[in-house]
C-alpha cells in the first residue's frame, strides 16, 4: 500500500474510479455467467420433465377421449364409418407424432428398459386400433365390436402410460428440488462474492482516502507554514532594522488609512515631526556606532511614552521619527510631546559638543486637528514639518504644536523650562 502514499491526488482518484469501474464489470460478468447457468438449470427442469408430463397426458387423453369413444360411439351405430375412420386415423397420428417426441427427448438407462417395454405395449395397441381402421376402411360392420377387448386394450395401455407419467413427475419434483438447491448454492456465491468484493473495495477506498486526508492535512501544515513566512516577510518589510520601529514605507501605508478613519468619523488626529538636535556633531563626537545606539535608546524612550496600542511610532529616516496618535485632542498631545522631550533628557545621553543642552535632546513639531473631508492628505506633515522647522529655529529642546492647519498657529512652546504661546 505504500505506493498509494507516493502517488499524486488526481491519480489516486483516478485510481479509486478505476477500482469501482472494475468491480463493476466483474460483479456484472459474475452475475451473467450465474444468471445464465440458472437459465440451463430452468430449461432442463422444462424440457427434461414437464415437456415429457404433457406429451404423455396427451397420449392418455387421445386414447380414452378420442380413440375409445369414437369406438364406443361406432358400436352403437351413433356416427358414420367415414366420422370413425377420420377419428381414428387422427388419434393415431397424435399418439404417433408424441410418443415419437417423447422418446426423443433424453432417457437414463433404467428409464430406457421400461420405455422399450412401453413402446412394446403402445405399438400392440394401436395394432389393435389400425385393425379396427382396416376394417372400417373395407366397410365391415362395427356394431358387433368386443366392448370388453377394447376397454382392456384402453386400461392397459393407461396404466403403461399412467407409470411412465408418474416416473416423469417424479423426475420433475426430483429435478425441481435439485435446481432450487443449486439456486440457493448460487445465490449463496453470489451473496459472498458480493460481500468480499465490498470489503475489498471499502478497505482499498477507505485507505485511499485516508491517504487524501493524509495530502490534505499536510498541504494544510505547509500552507500554515508559509502564512507564517508571510507574515514575517510582511513584517520585516514593514520594520526598521535598527530601531525594530516602524519603517518609512509602513508611515505611508497607516498615514492614509488612519487619515481616511478619522475623517469618517471626525475625530482628532495628531502628527508629530521628531528631530535629534545636532545629531550630526553627535555621530562626529562619539562615532557611528554610539550614534546608532542612540538612535535605538530615543525609539526605546517613544515607546516607552506612547502606550497605547493606537500609537504609532515610526523611524521615517536618519534621526528623524513620526508619531501618529489618534483620537488625542491638543492638550494631551502637548502633554505627550513634552513628555518625549522630558524623558529623553532624563536618560542623560551624554551629547558634550550639543549647544542646547549637555545631554541628548530633540526638537518636536506637532500637528493636531478634528479630520474632515476638507482636510487634504499631505497637510499633517508638511504642517509638522513647519514646527519642526520652527522648534529648531526657536532654540531646539522643544515642542511646538499647532491646531491650525490653514494657518500656522502655534499655540505652545516649550523649552529652557519656559512656556510661551505665539501665534504666527
Ligand atoms: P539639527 O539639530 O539641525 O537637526 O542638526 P543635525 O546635526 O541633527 O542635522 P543633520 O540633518 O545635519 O544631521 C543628521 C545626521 O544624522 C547626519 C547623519 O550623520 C546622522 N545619521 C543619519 N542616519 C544615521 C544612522 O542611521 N546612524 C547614525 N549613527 N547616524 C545617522
Ligand atoms: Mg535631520
Ligand atoms: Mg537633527
Amino acid at each position: 500500500m505504500q505506493f498509494i502514499e507516493a502517488l499524486k491526488l488526481r491519480s489516486k482518484l483516478f485510481m479509486v474510479f478505476v477500482l469501482i469501474t472494475l468491480s463493476l464489470i466483474s460483479i456484472g460478468i459474475m452475475g451473467t455467467t450465474y444468471v445464465n447457468a440458472m437459465k440451463k438449470n430452468i430449461d432442463a427442469l422444462y424440457f427434461g420433465s414437464l415437456v415429457p408430463v404433457t406429451e404423455l397426458g396427451d397420449i392418455i387423453r387421445t386414447y380414452n377421449t378420442q380413440l375409445a369413444t369414437t369406438l364406443y360411439k361406432t358400436s352403437r351405430d351413433e356416427i358414420s364409418l367415414d366420422e370413425t375412420i377420420f377419428s381414428l386415423e387422427n388419434g393415431l397420428k397424435v399418439i404417433a407424432k408424441r410418443w415419437k417426441s417423447y422418446f426423443s427427448h433424453y432417457k437414463t438407462a433404467d428409464e430406457m428398459q421400461y420405455l422399450e417395454y412401453a413402446d412394446v405395449e403402445l405399438q400392440e395397441t394401436n395394432n389393435y386400433f389400425y385393425e379396427i381402421l382396416r376394417l372400417a376402411k373395407e366397410g365391415k360392420d362395427l356394431t358387433k365390436l368386443s366392448i370388453h377387448t377394447l376397454e382392456s386394450k384402453v386400461a392397459n395401455i393407461e396404466s403403461v402410460m399412467q407409470k411412465l407419467l408418474k416416473y416423469e413427475i417424479d423426475v420433475a419434483k426430483y429435478e425441481r428440488k435439485k435446481f432450487l438447491h443449486t439456486y440457493n448454492d448460487i445465490m449463496m456465491q453470489i451473496g459472498f462474492i458480493l460481500v468480499f468484493v465490498i470489503i475489498l473495495i471499502i478497505g482499498i477506498l477507505l485507505y485511499v482516502f485516508r491517504s487524501i486526508q493524509h495530502d490534505h492535512n499536510r498541504l494544510e501544515k505547509v500552507a500554515k507554514k508559509l502564512k507564517i513566512v508571510n507574515k514575517k516577510l510582511e513584517n520585516a518589510s514593514y520594520t526598521d532594522s535598527l530601531t525594530h520601529l516602524h519603517n518609512r514605507r509602513y508611515f505611508n501605508f497607516i498615514y492614509e488609512r488612519e487619515l481616511k478613519r478619522a475623517k469618517r468619523s471626525k475625530n482628532y488626529i495628531t502628527f508629530m515631526m521628531l528631530d535629534i538636535d545636532y545629531f550630526k556633531q553627535y555621530n562626529d563626537t562619539y562615532g557611528h556606532i554610539e550614534g546608532d545606539k542612540a538612535l535605538r535608546k530615543v525609539a526605546q524612550v517613544l515607546q516607552n511614552t506612547l502606550k497605547r496600542p493606537s500609537d504609532y511610532i515610526f523611524r521615517l529616516g536618519g534621526e528623524e521619527f513620526g508619531v501618529l496618535l489618534n483620537d488625542t485632542d491638543a492638550s494631551n498631545s502637548a502633554q505627550l510631546a513634552r513628555e518625549i522631550c522630558e524623558s529623553l533628557r532624563e536618560e542623560k545621553i551624554e551629547h558634550k559638543n550639543s549647544l542646547v543642552c549637555e545631554y541628548m535632546t530633540l526638537s518636536i513639531g506637532v500637528v493636531c486637528c478634528v479630520a474632515d473631508d476638507a482636510l487634504e492628505d499631505e497637510v499633517l506633515i508638511s504642517r509638522a514639518d513647519e514646527m519642526l522647522y520652527r522648534a529648531k529655529e526657536s532654540g531646539r529642546d522643544r515642542y511646538i504644536i499647532t491646531t491650525d492647519i490653514s494657518r500656522a498657529k502655534v499655540l505652545k512652546l516649550q523649552g529652557d523650562n519656559e512656556e510661551e504661546i505665539l501665534t504666527a
